[in-house]
């Protein structure tokens, strides 16, 4: 069965690249009905914080990327990864160098000096019929994976095509600290192997490091995963996305309104693609997706774009849900939901131009908030030309049947009866009932009104 992971190192929180990468791999899983580990890569401990882990996780889960397997912590695999260090240390794929950091130093400059590159030259690796020189007193050996010497590593990179290196690019890799800690590259290539994974999807910054962890799973007798290495995100200026380009923590999004919906939708289209089609749902998207319609160039983050997209997946949501969240930021705006109109009705006939529920709570605070019309507006609008004719929808919306069909021709009625035209009438009575000019149909404002409300704010001013 094929088993993907999703390997974030907990440094910061999580960016929209690796949100797309864990993206990739949970649909690849899910596709195949297979596993999706999540697995924290937490050994830099001056970097990684409980704060990021706990960002990571937050974020995973509003995206709705369920794991099936973790999450695992490599801090606490310590006592495995050192198993396998004594294991190849015996096994002799593994061997103990005394170099000092500053002897490791020189050495590198003598191969720089020569023009060649700059390399561990070998002094302690065991070969047969070499005798390594006497171990130093006192001094704590690093552990160095023996790297093949000559050869070639060569994978079929699902997103690159065919990869190869040269094992003469390689070093005898440290896979142990003086202290015993053992180090990046090797935990991975341990981590892979002991939890079975099938595909390897990631940003492919970590190109450069598959060679070296495929040569310790090919020394461990391991098989070896299949590797994908999708390329970065960039911002529309070309350059690699950073906080100029706006938000790239994932959980910006939440708050400033967008819905997981249309960023994993957003972010299933950056980098992969199924023709032209731009909308679709994740269901529809873990049967479609495929390592083979991997872009093998960056893609370009458009906020733009996500932007069109969340206002279509506010269009389609369900009123209710969409009042839930914008409850909250409405609240804090100091809207009064007593004796008001049900939020679900008010989002129902607003969110078709929003691009947020953030733009989306602003936009129905109009039916929460007391109108405060300007007076200079006043003046302009409420004239005397059109004071009788607003008298006159004062008095008809009484009696009236609250139904927007009704509204709507008696307005018109009395459009006719004082041979005004639309903006004459809807302009004022927008400013008296709602306080601005900017609203939507005014019949539907009205209606979701209500008869009471919008008598008295009329009664107010006539
Ligand atoms: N921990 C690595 C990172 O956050 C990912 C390692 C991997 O996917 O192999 O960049």
């Amino acid at each position: 069965t094929v088993r993907t992971r999703f390997a974030p190192s907990p440094t910061g929180y999580l960016h929209l690249g690796g949100a797309r990468t864990a993206l990739f791999s949970w649909a690849y899983a899910r596709h195949f009905g297979g596993k999706f580990i999540l697995r924290i890569e937490d050994t830099d401990l001056e970097r990684s914080t409980p704060e990021a882990v706990q960002a990571i996780l937050d974020g995973m889960q509003w995206l709705g990327l369920e794991h099936d397997e973790g999450p695992f912590y490599q801090m606490k695999r310590m006592d495995r990864y050192r198993e396998v260090i004594a294991q190849m240390l015996q096994a002799g794929t593994a061997y103990y160098c005394y170099c000092t950091p500053e002897e490791v130093e020189a050495m590198r400059e003598r191969f720089r000096a020569a023009g060649e590159k700059p390399r561990y030259d070998g002094t302690w690796r065991p070969e047969a019929g070499k005798t390594l020189p006497p171990v130093p007193e006192g001094r704590k050996p690093v552990v160095r994976f023996r790297n093949p010497l000559d050869g070639d590593v060569t994978w079929n990179d699902v997103v690159k095509g065919p990869i190869t290196i040269s094992n003469r690019e390689l070093d005898d890799l440290i896979i142990a600290r003086q202290d015993g800690t053992p180090t990046y590259n090797f935990c991975v290539a341990i981590d892979d192997w002991d939890m079975k994974i099938t595909h390897v999807i990631r940003g492919d910054d970590h190109v450069n490091n598959t060679p070296r962890q495929i040569n310790i799973l090919n020394a461990l007798g391991a098989t070896l995963p299949q590797y994908g290495h999708v390329p970065m995100i960039l911002g529309a200026d070309g350059e690699k996305l950073s906080k100029r380009h706006g938000a790239v923590s994932v959980m910006e999004y939440p708050a400033q309104g967008y819905l997981p919906e249309a960023m994993l939708n957003y972010l299933a289209r950056l980098g992969w693609s199924h023709g032209d089609d731009e909308i679709f749902s994740m269901e529809q998207f873990v049967a479609w997706f495929d390592t083979d319609h991997l872009s093998k160039s960056p893609a370009q983050f458009n906020p733009e774009k996500l932007a069109w997209v969340n206002n279509h997946y506010i269009k389609q949501a369900d009123n209710e849900r969409l009042a839930n969240l914008v409850r909250p930021v409405m609240e804090r705006e100091g809207a009064q939901f007593e004796g008001a109109p049900p939020l679900a009705s008010a989002i129902a006939l607003m969110k078709d131009r929003t691009n947020t529920l953030n733009e989306l709570a602003d936009a129905a605070m109009l039916f929460y908030r007391q109108p405060n019309p300007e007076a200079a507006l006043l003046a302009q609008h409420v004239t005397d030309a059109v004071k009788p004719a607003l008298a006159q929808y004062a008095e008809q919306i009484r009696t009236v049947e609250w139904k927007k069909e009704a509204l709507s021709a008696m307005l018109k009625q009395v459009l006719a009866d004082h041979k005004l035209k639309m903006p004459q009438l809807a302009m004022p009575l927008r400013l008296l009932i709602t306080g601005q000019l900017q609203t939507p149909s005014i019949d539907a404002v009205v209606e979701l009104f209500g008869r009471e409300t919008v008598l008295a704010r009329l009664a107010k001013y006539l």
